[in-house]
């Protein structure tokens, strides 16, 4: 079986099980599958011959590879997520492996994935790619990233000339609703660093991400008969409205790319009594993101004085912050993942991801985690696909990486 096959068999089996997480749960995870995912990457391991292996509450999957070469003894730390985005449907996926000759790709009746609707695909023609059938998502992230993972340890497991560092494998729960990094035993990792398999496009290297804050704006007004209000009614969503229009128009998602930050109204309730917007604030610079939430914190002063009362309070709180800053004091974490590449000779760059990551989390719990590529496009889409030519250079990039070249 050729390397593309295998890879596309074990995505398969992965795939066919149903893990989108939902709900943030305190002592479970978000879908009883990932158990059922969980359990049958712990016995892929066990029979790989992988030891200290369990699977806690959360379904988080750990499990430890010894090394075998006396001159690289310091663990390192792979690690996927089980669960996948619940924005489009994960249910009864069928993933299929075509060969890209450049025509429009029909998925099911009627539904195409086309180089005119999504342009890298031009970069893709004589690839192997790994689609859904229009109807799901097809789960690349993150089996992709489980695939590339378990293909790896059992590369190193059937070559034993093959001198390599102590691997532990970390399979998370609940990525996509944001607690994965919460579910890992961070106590019990013996490793110094890690990398996430998590990434799309492989030409990119990902060390940094948004700082996250999220603003919850609360109106209190002041309702009267709309007839006999003059001086009286203090209309709540005229006020949220007066706030929203203060902040800087184009700072929006729809409008900002790269690295410029943004405000993003998410959600908005009200009536002429009270009003509550939810926002989220993001930037990749931290002084930047303070910056913003001084603009809106001014919003709300000049708001109450020109009303004379305390009618808009912000509840402000910073979520998650740029791994960038941690990164940089461990220079050799990112090096190595630069070095593989070079050794491979493949393009790189470096890019700044548009949200937060499990990583991210990790690295501010003393897991220093750049994030690698999985070779996945269009996530949390039913125009997701996997080109599997490149998730193979990401086990030759993890190969490199493991045996220390
Ligand atoms: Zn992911």
């Amino acid at each position: 079986m050729s390397e593309v096959e295998k890879f596309y068999n074990r995505f398969k089996e992965y795939s066919k099980i149903d893990t989108t997480s939902n709900e943030v749960f305190s002592d479970k995870p978000s879908n009883d599958n990932e158990f059922v995912l969980a359990n049958l990457l712990k016995k892929q391991l066990e029979e790989l011959g992988l030891i200290d292996l369990y699977i806690n509450k959360f379904a988080t999957v750990y499990g430890y590879l010894p090394g075998n070469d006396e001159n690289n003894k310091d663990s390192i730390a792979l690690i996927a997520h089980l669960d996948t985005s619940n924005q489009a449907n994960g249910k009864d996926i069928k993933a299929r492996l075509v060969k890209f000759d450049g025509s429009d790709i029909l998925l099911s009746n009627n539904i195409y994935l086309s180089k005119l609707d999504y342009p890298v695909l031009r970069n893709k023609i004589g690839h192997n790619l790994i689609v859904s059938d229009g109807t799901t998502l097809l789960g690349g992230d993150d089996k992709a990233g489980i695939t590339i993972i378990m293909e790896l340890i059992e590369y190193l497991v059937n070559n034993k000339n093959v001198k390599h560092c102590p691997i532990e494998v970390i399979f998370t729960s609940d990525e996509e609703i944001g607690v994965g990094a919460d579910h890992v035993d961070i106590d019990k990792i013996k490793s110094k660093f890690g990398y996430t398999i998590d990434g799309g496009d492989l030409r990119y290297i990902e060390a940094e991400n948004f700082n996250g804050a999220s603003m919850k704006v609360i109106i209190n007004g002041r309702a009267i008969h709309p007839g006999y209000a003059k001086d009286k009614m203090i209309n709540a969503i005229n006020v949220g409205i007066k706030f929203h229009n203060s902040l800087p128009e184009f700072l929006r998602p729809e409008d900002t790319s790269n690295r410029q930050g943004f405000y993003h109204l998410s959600d908005i309730n009200g009536n002429e009594e009270k009003t509550v917007m939810d926002y989220i604030i993001r930037e990749h610079d931290i002084n930047k993101l303070n910056y913003m939430i001084e603009i809106a914190n001014l919003s709300k002063e000049r708001i109450n004085n020109m009303y004379k009362k305390d009618i808009i309070s912000l509840d402000i709180k910073l979520a998650y912050k740029n791994m960038k800053p941690e990164l940089d004091k461990h220079k050799e974490v990112v090096d190595k993942i630069e070095k593989a590449y070079q050794n491979l000779n493949i393009s790189y760059e470096f890019e700044a991801i548009r949200g937060g990551t499990d990583g991210a989390s990790l690295t501010y719990k003393g897991l220093p985690c750049p994030n690698i590529a999985t070779g996945s496009y269009n996530y949390h889409s039913r125009f997701e696909f996997i080109d599997v030519d490149e998730s193979i250079c990401v086990i030759n990039i993890l190969k490199e990486i493991v045996t220390n070249k």
